[in-house]
């Protein structure tokens, strides 16, 4: 039984709980559960408490609804955020209790049937920003280092939200501090700062200040670094001021929504890139998701079902150690815990920058960077179902929506 709900039936029929208690109980659980966001949400009937477990949202208890007001209003106060104002969006960090020792990044969203509210967990222990602790495939590995060291160029990652994207960058820039300490300027501009990392100069943008990506990299020109992290290109402007810091003796690294690794040229391409200046900058695309590992204590063999039959040869299945968890109280019934990278990596060679150069299709694209040895997403996914690290299900979720 979960902390919160142990709380609830110790609170006597005629009292209310005390909400201070309540929201720390959910808290603890969340953090308890290595729970990456906890979602308090009004139903018909009553608020639901779920948290988000490897990905995946789990219930944690259902609450009164004339609870929620109470509950939206202690996290305002712990957020710094407008305790009396109900109809508008707001967003603010809290620190917790010291016995629970993590920072949250409260969001508040007005729905008809009340405020939900979302709390994205930042546990500094569990935050290991090292590349090589990641679950990177070897390929994947070797690439970024290689790429991490070039003087100049432009690194890119791609993936959905929640991929990951945030702690490789953050172990990538890691990995550059312990290469060169001192003798290097690393700057960042993020939105928001999720984490404060020794030797970087990290700022956050402020629209309302119109401290915007844009106007925070052409000042940070000024600021003579030699490693720019950019916390995503979404317009233009600061697409253009990458590329050319990229090209003008910077190694740049950002992230970029884009349907596919390989699509990341299109969309460049879509604000306004030209082709012979991206063909030129770009060192590197790294496409990225999250996968949950089968859990240790409940995972046993099993046999290839129908499924694997129709999406994997035979003679790779005949070599194959297959897994599954059948669920345990270790991975709350899950079957799996744990999470690691899946990974592609797009490595720039002639051969793409004369394909780039020529505009070709993102499809096309594909095809000339498998053709020069790029293992997708797809066929690492299907080696960590082949060695019994995770499922056939669990890449099929995850790639859900990639062509393959
Ligand atoms: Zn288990």
């Amino acid at each position: 039984m979960n902390e919160t709900t142990r709380y609830l039936q110790s609170v006597p029929p005629t009292e209310d709980p005390e909400i201070g208690t309540l929201v720390n109980c959910m808290l603890r659980d969340a953090v308890q559960n290595e729970a990456s966001d906890l979602h308090i949400e009004p139903w018909e009937s009553t608020v639901v408490v779920r948290v988000r477990l490897g990905g995946v949202l789990r219930e944690l208890v259902h609450l009164p609804l004339d609870l929620l007001d109470k509950i939206a209003g202690r996290f305002k106060v712990m957020a710094n955020l407008v305790s009396y104002q109900t109809d508008v969006p707001q967003e603010g960090h809290a620190p917790t209790d010291e016995d629970i020792g993590v920072e949250l990044r409260v969001s508040v969203f007005p729905t008809v049937r009340g405020e939900k509210i979302v709390v994205r967990i930042f546990d500094p222990r569990n935050r290991s920003f090292d590349l090589a602790g990641l679950g990177f495939e070897e390929d994947t590995l070797r690439s970024m280092y290689e790429a991490l060291a070039h003087p100049n160029g432009l690194l890119l990652l791609t993936g959905p939200t929640g991929s990951g994207k945030t702690t490789v960058i953050y172990a990538a820039l890691t990995h550059l501090v312990n290469q060169h300490g001192p003798t290097v300027s690393i700057s960042t501009v993020e939105d928001p700062v999720e984490f404060a990392l020794p030797m970087v100069s990290q700022a956050q943008v402020n629209l309302s200040r119109e401290f915007t990506y844009a106007r925070a990299l052409r000042s940070l020109m000024r600021q003579d670094p030699e490693v720019i992290m950019i916390g995503e290109i979404r317009d233009p402007e600061t697409a253009n001021i990458a590329v050319q810091a990229g090209l003008t003796g910077h190694l740049v690294i950002s992230t970029i929504h884009a349907g596919s690794t390989a699509g990341t040229f299109a969309r460049m391409i879509n604000m306004g890139i030209e082709p012979f200046l991206l063909s030129s900058a770009v060192v590197g695309v790294l496409g990225l998701r999250l996968i949950r590992l089968n859990c240790p204590h409940c995972s046993a063999p099993t046999e290839a079902d129908s499924n694997h039959h129709k999406h994997i040869p035979e003679e790779v299945l005949a070599g194959a150690t297959l897994r599954q968890g059948t669920g345990c109280t270790h991975c709350v019934e899950t079957g799996y815990s744990g999470r690691s990278a899946l990974t592609e990596m797009l490595v720039m060679n002639d051969t793409l920058r004369e394909s780039v150069l020529e505009r070709l299709p993102t499809r096309r694209l594909q095809q000339v960077a498998v053709d020069g040895g790029l293992r997708t997403l797809w066929q690492n996914g299907l080696d960590r179902v082949m060695r019994g690290e995770t499922t056939l299900a669990e890449i099929q979720r995850v790639l859900a929506g990639d062509a393959f």
